[in-house]
Order: structure tokens, then C-alpha cells, then sequence
């Protein structure tokens, strides 16, 4: 880990920002697209960079926004990985975020966003917050291979069971299906079973398949190499060097997901799901006279 001082925190423009405090992660999955070599690193992806002044820039830019709308952190690595047990600089943002009476849409895999549970709360009272979990693998013991270094798939069902019983809408991340892995029915429909239970508003899928192109697709197949012998040669036969890379179930895979989403109102394309995160109702967005 090294830390830096950033220039900006932000990213987007008026009516939906993205932020990321750190660079790097530490959840060590298998699949990530972020250790790609087109986000020009120039450290291990597993030195995480800290953006130490990350609050400070937060306040600065929110203290002078008259428009309040939502922020998303988590694109690009995960804002609860190891680290934050520690710097807690995820915390310290989301409380400026509240403190400004703005929006959060929080993505990760890790139970520690549970140590925030009471912000995430009181965000999601005084403006919104969405909680949004990625979910791959239903069997914990593949999910331990796939996603090595965070909290498994039972133990991310129990946190989406704590925001819906505060109230937290969440959304789950059904991405990457790794073909020949993880693209199964029994996977994609128990994954569904519990998204139903626990009050998902929405699932995010891109078509039931996986991304690879250079850096990630290197660290991906030495992974296949060694926990899944023969996989990676599959691959090469199957896909070439595609960045696209399809579970040849896709279609059946997606209707399944499709149908659970429909029989149980819940938004079930990328469109929607970001649309609804990019919302903050009205009666928050504009700042009152009595706040100035
Ligand atoms: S949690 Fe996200 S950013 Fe971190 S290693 Fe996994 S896929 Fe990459």
C-alpha cells in the first residue's frame, strides 16, 4: 500500500459522480477487469494506492455544489477492501456525503460494508442510499477459487438480509458467468432464490458471460491453469483471443434470470439499474434557503 496526494476525487458530470478512493485491490478475483493494461498502472495492482487527501477533496467539491445528486464508489476496486479496516477513508467520504445531504451508491463484495451500516442508514433516510453486491458463484467452495480474498457468497447474502431490513434497496451484480465454470442453471437460479428473499430491487448481467483483454487475460489464465487444468486451452479453442467471451448457455441463462426478475418486479436490465441509482427524488436534489 502507498499513499498519494490526489488532485480529484470526482468523476462525471452534474446529476451522477463516481468517485474512487483507492487504485488497486486487494479481493484478488480472478476474472478482474480492472488489472487490465488499458487503466495504465504503474504499480501492482496489489500495491494499493490511497488517495490520502480523498476526503478533503470530497468536501471541497460537495461544500460548493448547489445541486445535490448521487454518488457511486466502487467501479474500479472495491472501497471495502482490506485496507479500509484501518484508514477508514470510505467512511470519512460517506460522511461528508452525508453531512451535504446527498445520495450513495456503494458497490462491493465485502461484509465490511456492515460497519457502516448505521451511515448507509441514516444516507438512506435523509436523501438515498444503494447498496449494490456482486454475486457470481452460489457454491462457496468455487466462489473461495474465483474470488479468493473477501468474504463468500453466503456471507454477502447475509448483508443484502441486513439493508433490506433497514430498508436499504440494494442491487445485485450478476457478472462476470465465467463459461464453462460458473454458467450453469443451479448457479444462476439459486443466486435468484435469494435475491427474491432478501428484496433485490435489481440485477445487473451482461449477457451471462465474461470480458478479457490484456493484463486480465494473462492473470485469468494462469489462474485456470492452475485450479481448472485444460480450462484455458478450452478458452483458446472457444474464443480465441476475443473480448467478448459468452457462455454458450447465454441465452437460456438469461431468459432463467429474466423470468425470476419478472414474476417478482424487479428491474432486471443495466439500463434501469443505473437509472434508478442516478435518481435522487426531487425533495432532496435542490438545496433550500434554509440551508445557505
Ligand atoms: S473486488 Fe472488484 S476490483 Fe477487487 S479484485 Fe474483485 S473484481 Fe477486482
Amino acid at each position: 500500500m502507498h499513499f498519494v496526494d490526489a488532485k480529484g476525487i470526482l468523476t462525471g458530470k452534474n446529476g451522477y459522480y463516481g468517485m474512487n478512493i483507492y487504485r488497486g485491490c486487494s479481493h484478488g478475483c480472478i476474472y478482474c477487469d480492472s488489472r487490465s493494461r488499458c487503466y495504465q498502472f504503474t504499480h501492482p495492482f496489489e500495491d494499493i494506492e490511497v488517495k490520502r487527501n480523498a476526503p478533503e477533496l470530497l468536501e471541497k467539491v460537495l461544500r460548493s455544489k448547489r445541486k445535490r445528486c448521487m454518488i457511486g464508489t466502487g467501479a474500479m476496486s472495491d472501497p471495502y477492501m482490506h485496507c479500509e479496516e484501518d484508514l477508514r477513508l470510505t467512511r470519512k467520504c460517506l460522511e461528508i456525503i452525508n453531512k451535504y445531504g446527498f445520495g450513495a451508491a456503494i458497490q462491493t463484495k465485502s461484509d465490511r460494508i456492515l460497519q457502516d451500516i448505521d451511515l448507509l442508514d441514516e444516507i438512506n433516510r435523509s436523501a438515498k442510499c444503494v447498496v449494490q453486491i456482486t454475486l457470481t458463484t452460489y457454491d462457496d467452495d468455487l466462489c473461495r477459487i474465483l474470488e479468493p480474498n473477501v468474504c463468500n457468497t453466503k456471507r454477502r447474502i447475509e448483508v443484502l438480509e441486513e439493508m433490506h431490513e433497514r430498508g436499504i434497496p440494494t442491487i445485485v451484480w450478476l457478472t462476470p458467468i465465467l463459461p464453462f465454470i460458473n454458467d450453469t442453471e443451479e448457479n444462476i437460479t439459486s443466486i435468484m432464490n435469494e435475491c427474491v428473499r432478501t428484496g433485490v430491487k435489481g440485477i445487473i448481467d451482461f449477457g451471462m458471460g465474461l470480458t478479457l483483454r490484456e493484463g486480465d487475460r494473462e492473470y485469468y489464465y494462469a489462474a485456470l491453469d492452475k485450479h481448472f487444468p485444460g480450462m484455458k486451452q478450452r478458452y483458446i479453442r472457444t474464443y480465441g483471443n476475443s473480448y467478448e467471451l459468452p457462455s454458450p448457455d447465454a441465452k437460456e441463462l438469461t431468459a432463467v434470470y429474466k423470468k425470476i426478475c419478472r414474476e417478482n418486479d424487479m428491474m432486471s436490465t443495466p439500463d434501469e439499474c443505473f437509472r434508478y441509482m442516478g435518481e435522487l427524488p426531487d425533495k432532496h436534489s435542490q438545496i433550500s434557503i434554509f440551508d445557505l
